[in-house]
């Protein structure tokens, strides 16, 4: 009990930008580090989601949570709204890169543009948004980055080469990043989830019912299978490991690459 009231209350006076963070995995990030009292910006496409999902959480938490509509695919404008966002409120203490997503097709019928879109929404988008962010840190002399990789950066899976390829990208940006500014008080981790219980894993089930003709609660069963445990993550189970990543007392931890896809059932 008195080690979950520390850790809730890791967060003060800390600030946040979490890409993606209107609703899935990001808005479940972006409850746990306001549950913990970080000051939040989401950034996202889709300004709507984004307000709805600021407004809830400072009602819910009672911290200042605000959004900036990005596309992380758009290299210039990630320069250019999270540069104004640095030059005007400082530099954050926390960044997660959580914005991705998957397209699936056997590699044979796998196009050029889908692999240079997936690449990019995937893998570039991480360089794009710590690349403007990562100066201030270093100025500040603090800072948390957290890359939400996948169990695909881990290990193959069939039909999502482009989208595995990225994500191992992004694992060695996260440890080769981590080695670079180590001595810095700055710290690179990746966050590894199985099949986790979002619209993303929605729209890949009812995508395999469609092409196998399998049922859309077995396509579901065989994915559970696919995590070590069994069963579907829920996505606060990826935001409790993210938030210990961003804590102050977490420095001991940097460059890894945790799975999440094997813990007791909730
Ligand atoms: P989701 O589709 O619910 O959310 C993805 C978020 O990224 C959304 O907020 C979306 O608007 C945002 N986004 C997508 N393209 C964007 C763009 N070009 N610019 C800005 N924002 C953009 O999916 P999710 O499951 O919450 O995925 C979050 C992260 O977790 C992704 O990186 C995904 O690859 C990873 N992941 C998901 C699973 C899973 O099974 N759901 C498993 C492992 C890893």
């Amino acid at each position: 009990m008195q080690a979950a009231m520390t850790d809730t209350a890791s967060l003060h006076k800390q600030s946040a930008i979490i890409t993606g963070g209107g609703r899935g995995i990001g808005r479940a990030i972006a409850e746990a580090l306001a549950a913990r009292g970080a000051s939040l910006t989401l950034v996202g496409r889709t300004a709507d989601v984004l307000a709805t999902a600021a407004e809830e959480i400072t009602t819910r938490h009672g911290v200042n949570a605000q959004f900036r509509t990005l596309d992380v695919t758009d290299g210039a404008m990630v320069d250019s709204v999270l540069g104004d966002l640095v030059r005007d409120q400082g530099a954050p203490s926390i960044l997660v890169n959580n914005a991705g997503g998957a397209e699936s097709a056997p590699f044979t019928r796998l196009g050029h543009a889908t692999w240079e879109n997936t690449l990019n929404l995937n893998l570039t988008s991480v360089y794009a948004c710590t690349h403007a962010v990562l100066p201030t840190m270093l100025e500040a002399g603090y800072g948390r980055i957290v890359n939400i990789a996948s169990t695909a950066g881990l290990k193959g899976f069939p039909y999502v080469s482009a989208y595995c390829a990225a994500k191992h990208g992004v694992v060695g940006l996260t440890r080769a990043l981590a080695l670079e500014v180590a001595d810095r008080r700055v710290t690179v981790n990746a966050v590894c989830p199985g099949f986790t219980d979002t619209d993303m894993l929605r729209e890949s089930i009812r995508n395999i019912a469609a092409k196998t003709g399998r049922t859309e609660a077995e396509a579901r069963a065989d994915l559970a299978r696919a995590n070590r445990d069994g069963r579907i993550i829920q996505p606060a189970e990826v935001a409790e490991a993210v938030a210990r990543l961003c804590a102050p007392t977490a420095g001991g931890t940097n460059g890894e690459a945790i799975t999440i896809d094997a813990m007791e059932a909730a």
